[in-house]
């Protein structure tokens, strides 16, 4: 798809990853939604409508199905259509197992998987009608192979990994693309409460010797909303920590 002129919904994009795919895709040309739990601070907008789109705020929860149908109307309304969905919002509740309670369990999988399903079950209906349509799903790497104290965080992107799946061939046929990209370590507010021991015994893991950058993860959402013959793929940008047979 060419995203010039095109209206990017990006989930969670107030900061980190999220804020990062919102720059790239304006900078390709796209028109941009801003979302975050609270209001979207007017110096956020205006810097992404400085690169010439438009940016238009939705603030809510998307673990929140009514909510997240409202949001999607609510940008539709604005901006006519929502071409290109990034569910990039997602949380970390770490603790091992036998120390984690059913509610910080719950908790991760309302947000990163049930959120991820109430985004696209609403976003879907128009972009059947329109038969075009991008998806792109944030997973994780601790998705694929498991982390110890991520049973819940791993156990929500490893679902966001099958409902990717599940959806690329649902949609194929109207002309829908869904794929996921699966982020190793990267340098966020959500990787900053590390402590530097487990950053370094990380980082000697990954053979690139490096946590990645939010521009790494980006550029991989925009590659995968232009290309309309690539749908139903994870692909991690991870510095090399994941390699698949
Ligand atoms: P972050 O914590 O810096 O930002 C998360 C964003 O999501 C924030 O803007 C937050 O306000 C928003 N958010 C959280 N819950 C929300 C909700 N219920 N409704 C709406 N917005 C909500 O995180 P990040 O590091 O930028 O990660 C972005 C995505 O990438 C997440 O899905 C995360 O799981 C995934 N990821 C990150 C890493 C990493 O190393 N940083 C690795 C693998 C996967």
């Amino acid at each position: 798809m060419d995203v010039r002129g095109k209206n990017v919904f990006v989930t969670g994009s107030t900061r980190g990853i999220g804020e990062a795919i919102a720059i790239a895709f304006a900078k390709a040309g796209a028109n941009i939604v801003l979302n975050g739990r609270s209001a979207i601070s007017s110096e956020k907008l205006a810097e992404i409508s400085a690169l010439g789109v438009t940016c238009i705020g939705v603030s809510g929860d998307i673990s929140d199905f009514t909510k997240a149908g409202d949001m999607i109307r609510e940008a539709q309304e604005k901006l006519g259509s929502v071409d290109i969905l990034v569910n990039n919002a997602g949380i970390t509740n770490d603790k091992l197992l036998l120390r984690m309670d059913a509610e910080d369990f719950k908790k991760c999988l309302d947000i990163n998987l049930t959120g991820t399903f109430n985004m696209t079950q609403h976003v879907l209906k128009q972009m059947m009608k329109k038969r075009e349509g991008a998806i792109i799903n944030l997973a994780s790497v601790s998705g694929l192979i498991g982390n110890v104290g991520q049973a819940n965080y791993a156990a929500s992107k490893a679902g966001v990994v099958g409902l990717t799946k599940s959806v690329a061939r649902e949609v194929a046929t109207r002309g829908i693309t869904c794929n996921a990209i699966a982020p190793g370590f990267i340098a966020t507010d959500m990787t900053d409460v590390l402590s530097e021991k487990v950053k370094e015994q990380v980082t000697k893991q990954i053979p690139l010797q490096r946590f990645g950058n939010v521009e790494d993860i980006a550029k991989a959402a925009v590659f995968l909303a232009e290309n309309a013959y690539i749908t139903g793929q994870v692909i991690n940008v991870d510095g090399g920590l994941v390699m698949h047979g």
